[in-house]
Parts: C-alpha cells; structure tokens; sequence
C-alpha cells in the first residue's frame, strides 16, 4: 500500500475539491484546472503527491499535473526504462545486430513496436 503522509502537508486541505476533480478539460473545467495547477504549484509535498499519483493512477489533478499529462510522463519513462534496457543489453556484449537479437526483435508481436513508436513520439 501507498504511503499517503505528505498529504498532512498537502497545500490543497483548505481548497474545494471540485477544483482538483473537473468534468471535462474545456470551458470551466479548463479554468478550475489551472487554479489547482495555481494550489499545487506552492505545495511544499508537489514531487510526494506526483509520484504518488503516477503510481495510483488517480484522475484529476496532483502534484500539478492532470491526468493527461501523467499517463505523459508514463510513457515517456517507459521509453527511457526500454532506451537504457537496449544500452544495457549493448554493454553486456548482446548487440542489436547480433543474430539471437534479430531473431527476438523478429518475433515480437506487433503491438510493442506500436507502443514503442508511440512512446517516442510522445518523447518528442
Ligand atoms: S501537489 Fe497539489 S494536489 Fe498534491 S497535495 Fe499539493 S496541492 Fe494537493
């Protein structure tokens, strides 16, 4: 289980938690997201609350982002756990043109290529 003690320092205590949970993304959502962006963005427990949230998978708004922009922040670091996975692999002497390399990549299902491309291009 998540530890959740940074919250009793949690600058959003005194707030409205309608702010933090907005129906929608445009209009008044849009704006009650920003001012919880405004809250979070002078809580002293942001990084403790973000990462929570990463793990949790909460909707609305922690440690200043929405959840867009975490599921983000997800498949970016999926990108860069597989980007220094690959180099690792280098390192050990098992390089990508090896044939017991080309013979894994050949055999992978379709789908991984799929989330690769789609986590660099969210990379970039
Ligand atoms: S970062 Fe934002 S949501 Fe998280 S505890 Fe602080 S004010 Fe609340």
């Amino acid at each position: 289980m998540l530890s959740m003690e940074w919250l009793e320092k949690a600058a959003c205590t005194e707030e409205d938690p309608e702010l933090f949970f907005p129906v929608g993304t445009a209009g008044p959502a849009a704006r009650d997201t920003a001012a919880a962006k405004e809250v979070c963005a002078q809580c002293e427990v942001r990084v403790q609350c973000l990462a929570w949230a990463l793990k949790a998978g909460e909707s609305g708004v922690w440690g200043g982002t929405c959840a867009e922009e975490r599921a983000d922040l997800r498949r970016k670091a999926q990108w860069s756990h597989a980007v220094r996975s690959a180099r690792s692999a280098r390192s050990d002497g098992s390089s990508p043109s090896s044939r017991s390399d080309r013979s894994s990549r050949s055999s992978r299902p379709d789908r991984s290529s799929r989330s690769a491309r789609s986590a660099r291009s969210a990379a970039t």
